[in-house]
């Protein structure tokens, strides 16, 4: 083995701190034995969704890892939802936390589009379409009994890998082979390669750029839009499971719910002036000064006339951020030392809810070609340390379809419904009402894309979680029934 981790300091216990998701236990939910652990270990820069996903399958294919989250605490409450699609919760599944998130998940089964007059122009069903299609309906979560759940699931081995408080600051190679990170608190930790999943302004991409041999590439995102959201107890004004949404000129507001939790969600996108400058800090005044135009502060929350000027004094977080677009060239990796993924390779607006969804794949990519390599390296420990470019670039060359897929109709569809031009604002609320465009949208664009969804090669369980009418393009990999039988008999499970 070639690790070399400093003794694991006491580190608090990260919970989640709203008090909504109180279920501290640990729910070992390993469906098959530990495989033997790999002879590589890695540095997960972020403790973010990603982060913890990567943690959980490494766990599961027995690849040593160390995480270091600079926060406090893993699961803050910023008051943000996150929806996950079919191939983002057969991903969860796969790892065994199906139940769990389906504890705190609400399905999203419609959604309703109108005018700022009122007007609804478009009733769609297509969240019912995904869950024909695909087995089951988009969940909506808030985001922090996501992250938390994420934590707590994690086998008590894994959770003492994670040391919160470890903001990282800079990333050293090692002579021999393999990386030291070094956090602002003066600790270092060392392994055979770090994994960026440490979101937008992530330092491992910022080390990647700055090693990368001229021309360096430049920043490659762009914000052209930014996102104002607040979060609300439940109120009548939609139906849980429903989405609601008001289109208009540069901009729009989107409504969701988790009846689970008891609140609401509320997303106001914007196109930012021409002369907004990326370094900008929003502050809570920007945040008052756009809730207090007539034009924002008079949009309807739902059916039930509530705007948000009636909402508003309910609040129980609200943000705002910039909301950057780009996808990292023309590498993701450097060398045998640093790979990135989730927020920190590509960023996409939100609007249908992608990011992490393409973040989950990438960990599965990832992991698949980094765990295939170094099983094929077997014991040479130079083989594994001179490879490993091999398989990061593999990873990207899966990846980048999809990823530029999704960062295309993400960018779309928000200029779609802030009704960008005039063209926009024709097909959005022309050619969207016609019967049947929707339909055919999820039909023909929507579930190939999900259809595509990745698995673990190595991790094998007993049946595949769902399945609907479009058949998923690679099948989960099924444990022996025989087997797994004996195996249970044996343990006495
Ligand atoms: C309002 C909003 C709604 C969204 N809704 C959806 C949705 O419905 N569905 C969807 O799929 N996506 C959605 N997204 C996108 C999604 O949130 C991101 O794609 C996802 O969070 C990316 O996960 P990540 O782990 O890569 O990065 P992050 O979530 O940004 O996590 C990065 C982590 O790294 C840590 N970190 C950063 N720098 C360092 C450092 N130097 N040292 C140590 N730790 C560090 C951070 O503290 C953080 O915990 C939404 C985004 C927003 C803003």
């Amino acid at each position: 083995m070639n690790n070399k981790y400093p003794s694991p300091r006491a580190t608090p216990l990260p919970t989640f701190v709203s008090g909504v998701f109180k279920n501290d236990t640990v729910v070992d939910m390993t469906i098959i034995p530990m495989p033997p652990t790999m002879d590589i270990s890695v540095i997960i820069v972020g403790g973010g969704p990603v982060g913890l996903t990567a943690a959980h399958a490494f766990s599961k294919l027995g690849i040593d890892f160390t995480l270091l989250e600079r926060r406090d605490i893993i699961a803050e409450d910023v008051g943000a939802s996150i929806v996950l699609w079919p191939h983002g919760i057969r991903i969860m599944a796969q790892l065994g936390l199906l139940d769990q998130l389906l504890s705190i998940g609400t399905g999203l089964m419609s959604g309703t589009f109108q005018t700022v007059n009122g007007k609804a122009f478009l009733r769609t069903s297509s969240p019912q379409l995904c869950k024909t299609n695909h087995g089951i309906y988009p969940q909506c979560f808030a985001r922090a009994e996501l992250i938390s759940t994420l934590y707590n699931t994690l086998p008590p081995s894994a959770r003492s890998r994670i040391h919160t408080s470890k903001t990282v600051t800079s990333i050293s190679s090692v002579p021999g082979g393999g990386i030291q990170v070094l956090c602002s608190d003066g600790t270092s930790y060392t392994g055979t390669f770090t994994l960026g999943a440490d979101g937008i302004h992530s330092v491992v991409r910022k080390t990647i750029l700055s090693l990368s041999p001229p021309p360096i590439t430049p920043s490659p995102l762009k914000t052209r839009y930014s996102l104002l959201w607040f979060s609300l107890p439940l109120l009548p004004t939609i139906p849980a499971s429903s989405a609601f949404e008001v289109h208009s000129k540069n901009l729009c507001l989107q409504v969701l719910a988790n009846e689970k939790s008891n609140v609401q969600f509320c997303f106001l996108y914007q196109l930012l002036p021409p002369d907004h400058s990326p370094s900008k800090k929003f502050t809570q005044s920007d945040i008052e000064a756009i809730i207090s135009r007539p034009d924002v502060s008079s949009l309807p929350l739902g059916g039930s006339g509530l705007t948000v000027k009636d909402a508003w004094p309910l609040k129980l977080k609200c943000g705002i951020t910039p909301l950057e677009e780009g996808i990292l060239k023309p590498e993701w990796h450097f060398g045998n030392q640093m790979v990135l993924v989730g927020d920190a390779a590509h960023k996409v607006t939100p609007t249908i809810g992608q990011g992490l969804n393409m973040g989950l794949l990438d960990v599965v990519s990832l992991a698949n070609q980094v765990s295939e390599f170094v099983g094929s390296a077997g014991s040479s420990r130079e083989k594994v340390l001179g490879g490993l470019d091999g398989a990061f670039r593999r990873y990207r060359a899966e990846r980048l379809e999809s990823v530029e897929e999704d960062y295309k109709r993400s960018g779309l569809v928000t200029r779609l419904t802030c009704w960008r031009d005039w063209r926009f604002k024709l097909f959005d609320r022309v050619v969207m009402p016609i019967p049947g465009v929707d339909v055919l949208l999820v039909n023909k664009v929507n579930s190939p894309i999900m259809a595509k969804g990745l698995v673990f090669r190595g991790i094998r369980v007993e049946r595949e979680p769902f399945e609907g009418r479009v058949k998923w393009k690679e099948k989960m990999p099924l444990l022996d029934k025989t087997a797994h039988d004996e195996e249970r008999k044996e343990s006495g499970g």
